[in-house]
């Protein structure tokens, strides 16, 4: 297939988003940063399937890096991606500058309340930063629909509550964690790690199929998956875990037992210097 048109300016963009709707298209977009994978094409190919035209957007957010995080460093493949893109019938593919994006005097942010915890406990600003971005994303292209990853399982319940509450005309669908064959998610962050890493972050996946083996079994209570958790990603010395906690999966809260609502069970952890995350659902599909 062509290689997609890929529009930098917002203005350019818009007059693209105007045609499309007045030939009665339904719009889907992707947003990414970027350094694509099979994750990101199941999402690309997803909204292909849906949407009359498909605009994939492609902007390494600064917002969303804490100081110190590696934004410098977060890898820019865009030639690649291109070419990963041409598989699929993408209408247009938006990578906007830095400056286009925030520029000098932009101080308008949004802050999404379920972006507190977790995440956000050890990533400081980040959702703030995703919030802001996604709906300047949202304001530009317009969607109809909009498609985000399981992956990040927080992130998709801030996408939630921003549409919700702010009352963005956007559906939203969230598309499942696509993973290497040894059950790693896939991670533009995974080419961070070294060989010894890369077995080493095997273990945060392994800890989700503790947990959803414990749960098929009938255990229902949290304290024990999340026991069996921990003490299976311990015994890993090299990585350093941040949380591996099972938790309400609408609202994110601790929970004493497994209800109707099912649960997620979420892991972050640093192996080496690579901050990964994961997360699978406990008797609730995807929605
Ligand atoms: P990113 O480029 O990391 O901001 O991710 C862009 C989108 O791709 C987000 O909605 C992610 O949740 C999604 N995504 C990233 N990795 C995966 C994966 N392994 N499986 C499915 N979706 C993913």
């Amino acid at each position: 297939m062509p290689t997609a048109p890929v529009i930098a300016a917002s203005s350019e963009l818009r007059s693209a988003i105007a045609a499309a709707r007045a030939a009665g298209k339904r719009i889907g977009v992707v947003p990414t940063m970027g350094a694509l994978h099979e994750g990101h094409l199941s999402l690309v190919e997803a909204c292909c399937a849906e949407c009359g035209i498909t605009v994939v957007t492609i902007f390494v957010n600064p917002t969303q890096f804490g100081p110190g995080e590696d934004y410098q460093r977060y890898p820019r493949t865009m030639e690649r991606d291109l070419k990963l893109l041409s598989q699929y019938p993408v209408d247009l593919v938006f990578a906007p500058a830095v400056e286009a994006m925030y520029p000098p005097g932009s101080d308008t942010h949004v802050e999404v309340g379920i972006g507190q915890s977790w995440e956000g406990q050890h990533r400081a600003g980040h959702f703030r930063g995703v919030a802001t971005i996604v709906l300047k994303l949202f304001n530009l292209v317009t969607p109809d629909v909009a498609f985000f990853g399981q992956k990040d399982y927080q992130q998709t319940l801030v996408v939630r509550h921003l549409v919700r509450d702010l009352d963005l005309p956007v559906e939203i669908r969230v598309c499942p964690t696509v993973r290497e064959a040894d059950g790693l998610a896939m991670s533009s962050r995974n080419a961070y790690l070294s060989t010894a890493d890369r077995q080493r972050a095997r273990i945060l996946s392994q800890s989700l199929r503790v947990a959803e083996q414990l749960f098929a079994a009938g255990e229902r209570r949290t304290a024990v998956i999340e026991k069996q958790m921990q003490e299976l990603l311990a015994s890993e010395p090299n990585i350093s875990v941040q949380y591996a906690i099972v938790a309400h999966p609408q609202t994110l809260g601790l929970l004493h037992e497994i209800g109707e609502e099912g649960a997620v069970a979420l892991v972050a952890a640093k192996v080496g210097t690579t901050r990964l995350i994961d997360n699978t659902l406990l008797g609730r599909p995807i929605d």
